[in-house]
């Protein structure tokens, strides 16, 4: 099997998405990591490189006697102040994390942000940005970013964006070594280059909450069991992820936990309308409505769906516990 030479580097960022890499529990994450044939040139949690040793494996790439075919990227490049990015040193160099990145990204086969920080700028440019942060193709939304619109790896490939904060550990692992395999076509991609594989869907599917979203029967405070998006920020419905089909840490997701969904996976989650347990709204309608479907539309079938929940929805949603249980069907005679 051929190696597929990877780096990892950290920019402005919490640590979460290693932290979540180190959580993957489909097999040993060693064992998937070696089965796709994928070699940690050096990574800030896995390797035990430190110093300027780590900083010669950096310069040797650049001089081409080490290949570089995954370049990953986690946390928020920082180009502050005015630019100059020395808010940002690598250690042990003398040169900006930022000026680092431009120049590996340009010897790389395929360059992968992991997390919304390094997609799109996430949660440290957030409010007024005094450490001018960017993605590294996305600002937020727009195109950009660090290394530009234009950009393209070696391989032709834009910046593949693995978004989440934190991502889950199977995204970035079968991502990965689907790209050490060249299994990847531009077409698995969604216009703001995550894999459609877990980002064609929404978070919405597979919440435990989803009948109480049917009928618009909705948390009032934080122990009721309705659903959250009326009252309490929950923005499953227009945040991509298959995030409660599968299981974090072996069970569990953010709604599985009661814990609203914040649509980390989304550029510009960051900057809110509202706090992220809050629902921001408009004449007592959600501002943030269900992806794919008109304000009117959503309007007449949230009253609708109200005067026609049955009272064990309703009272249910509003309670901590199961207060009405189905109805028992009477098997035919
Ligand atoms: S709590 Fe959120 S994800 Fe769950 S059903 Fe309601 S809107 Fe959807
Ligand atoms: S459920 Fe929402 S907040 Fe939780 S990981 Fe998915 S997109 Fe992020």
């Amino acid at each position: 099997m051929k190696t597929t030479n990877a780096l990892w580097l950290q920019c402005g960022a919490c640590g979460g998405c290693s932290m979540s890499l180190l959580g993957y529990e489909s097999t040993q994450l060693h064992d998937a990591l070696q089965s796709a044939g994928i070699n940690f040139l050096w990574h800030p949690v896995l390797s035990e490189l430190s110093g300027q040793a780590m900083v010669d494996v950096l310069k040797d790439i650049l001089k081409g006697t080490i290949k570089l075919d995954l370049l990953i990227v986690e946390g928020t490049p920082l180009l502050g102040p005015n630019g100059t990015g020395r808010f940002q040193m690598l250690s042990g160099s003398d040169k900006p994390m930022s000026q680092w990145l431009i120049e590996l990204a340009n010897l790389t086969k395929y360059c992968v942000a992991v997390g919304s920080c390094a997609a799109y700028g996430g949660i440290p440019i957030a409010g007024d940005d005094r450490l001018e942060g960017t993605g590294l193709q996305y600002h937020t939304n727009q195109l950009g970013g660090l290394l530009g619109a234009n950009y393209t790896s070696s391989s032709g490939y834009p910046v593949i964006n693995i978004p989440g904060c934190a991502p889950h550990p199977d995204w970035i692992v079968e991502t990965l070594s689907c790209l050490a395999m060249d299994d990847m076509r531009p077409t698995d991609f969604d216009p703001e280059g995550r894999p459609l594989a877990y980002f064609g869907h929404l978070a919405h599917h597979g919440c435990p909450r989803n009948e109480y979203y049917e009928f618009k029967a909705s948390a009032a405070q934080d122990s009721d069991q309705g659903c959250l998006m009326e009252n309490k920020g929950c923005k499953g419905t227009q945040a991509l992820g298959d995030c409660n089909i599968r299981s974090w840490n072996g069970s569990g997701s953010c709604l599985q936990g009661s814990y609203s969904c914040i649509a980390c996976t989304m550029p510009g989650f960051e900057d809110t309308d509202a706090p992220f347990l809050e629902t921001a709204k408009i004449a007592g309608i959600p501002v943030g409505l269900p992806s794919d479907m008109p304000k009117a539309w959503f309007v007449a079938l949230a009253a609708l769906s109200k005067s026609a929940t049955p009272v064990r929805v309703r009272e249910n949603a509003h309670n901590a516990t199961i207060v009405h249980q189905p109805t028992r069907k009477k098997a035919p005679q």
